[in-house]
């Protein structure tokens, strides 16, 4: 005898993950714009991405938002085929950390171009983009 778990009379359940962006709905609504910004702080003048609200370096408060150039280089990529379950229903992609050109390093989603023609080094640009439910996000497409 076994005891089975009741898979004829089951529903999916889909789980919602919210994050407090109290000090950071600037950050989001540049990317609606089609900016990308960050924080820089106003004391040490490091640059942060993504924004946080207190330098790690200096341990300043005083952060000021400034608008970043998204151009830079393949540091490092990967390509994920098996995906975790709440990417299940896209296809296989690939995540790539980015080297902007002001030295910022940032991990995000690289779109446009086929895991045999990414290489380490090349140019890409970090943009916004509007999926679909109307959220937006920031990934990097090749130049
Ligand atoms: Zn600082």
């Amino acid at each position: 005898m076994s005891i089975g778990l009741p898979t004829l009379n089951s529903k999916p359940l889909t789980l919602v993950f919210k994050i407090p962006i109290n000090g950071f709905s600037k950050f989001f609504e540049e990317l609606k714009n089609g900016k990308i910004v960050t924080t820089k702080c106003r004391r040490c003048g490091k640059l942060y991405f993504p924004p946080v609200p207190e330098c790690g370096n200096c341990l300043s408060s005083e952060m000021d938002w400034v608008e970043i150039d998204g151009e830079g280089g393949v540091e490092a990529f990967t390509h994920v085929v098996v995906r975790p379950e709440s990417f299940k229903q896209h296809p296989p992609y690939t995540l790539v950390i980015g080297k902007l050109k002001n030295g910022v390093k940032v991990f995000a989603r690289l779109s446009g171009v086929s895991i045999a023609d990414v290489k380490v080094g090349m140019k890409i640009r970090l943009k916004a983009k509007v999926v679909e439910g109307n959220e937006v996000v920031y990934e990097f497409t090749p130049v």
